[in-house]
């Protein structure tokens, strides 16, 4: 019997892997998110089984809903929004199993990073333009090093996909002016892939005031760089000129 780390992805529940929902509908007990997962997600839950909302548990209840499960012979599901391993303070979870001798294994999921590409229909990544994605998020309740304080990372022009942050658009936007020109584009999409998505365009000189205007507060997310407009160069993937190994090319290889 193992505990399952589940990616809940972000909002849509056809977004939610076939693992996970495998696992949703076997689990004895499922212990989720409550402020950001879906609560249609636990209409999978079979019936009998115990459904725990962790938005309003410390870590130690978490913890004993686990080990009290498993010595039960109960399989526990617990399930993060988007994928765990961004902003979900599953680290700290797992260090408790393993001193429990606890066995578990995590399940990815679909982050609200990737969903809010998906809503925008937009590439992160495009040739001459940015080869990188930072994700970040401003300093919160959660500090931020100051090694990584959004001025620094602005001065790479890179695309960045800011979680947590909405709420302090003006800072933000203040600190991103340090490195991005004020024509640079942002998207704020809040509630990515949910029937109430929207989404905000701008740039960073007129953003802020537009979110405000929108009354976007929270599950949003901030996307910035050159990559939401502008020009950019072919892919070579897909370019004739070019052969790879899986393609030979009818010009020069690179
Ligand atoms: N593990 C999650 C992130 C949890 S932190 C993931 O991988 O997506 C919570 C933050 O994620 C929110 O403040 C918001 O910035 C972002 N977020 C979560 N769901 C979102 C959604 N559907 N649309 C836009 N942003 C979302």
């Amino acid at each position: 019997m193992k505990v399952y780390f589940v990616g809940a992805g972000p909002g849509d529940p056809e977004l939610l892997t076939v693992k996970g929902q495998r696992l949703l509908t076997e689990a004895d007990v499922i212990i989720y998110a409550g402020s950001l997962v879906n609560p249609a997600l636990l209409k999978l839950a079979k019936p009998g089984c115990s459904i725990y909302n962790s938005a309003s548990m410390t870590l130690e209840e978490v913890i004993a809903v686990t080990r009290d499960a498993m010595a039960a012979g109960r399989m526990v599901v617990r399930l993060h929004t988007g994928d765990p391993s961004i902003y979900g303070a599953i680290r700290e979870q797992m260090d408790e199993l393993d001193r429990l001798n606890i066995e578990y294994c995590v399940v990815p999921g679909v982050s609200s990073f990737l969903a809010a590409a998906a809503a925008l229909k937009k590439e992160y990544t495009l040739p001459d333009v940015s080869q990188t994605v930072i994700i970040t998020r401003g300093a919160g309740r959660t500090e931020v090093p100051e090694k990584e304080q959004l001025r620094s990372l602005a001065a790479h022009r890179a695309t960045m996909c800011i979680f947590l942050s909405v709420q302090m658009i003006d800072e933000v936007v203040r600190e991103l002016l340090e490195g991005y020109t004020p024509a640079t584009p942002v998207a704020v999409v809040e509630k990515a892939s949910w029937p109430e998505e929207r989404v905000v365009s701008g740039t960073l000189a007129d953003i802020a005031g537009k979110v405000a205007d929108a009354g976007i507060t929270k599950t949003a997310m901030i996307v910035v760089g050159d990559v939401l407009d502008g020009d950019y160069a072919r892919s070579r993937l897909y370019h004739p000129e070019f052969s790879h190994g899986y393609r030979s090319g009818s010009g020069a290889s690179d």
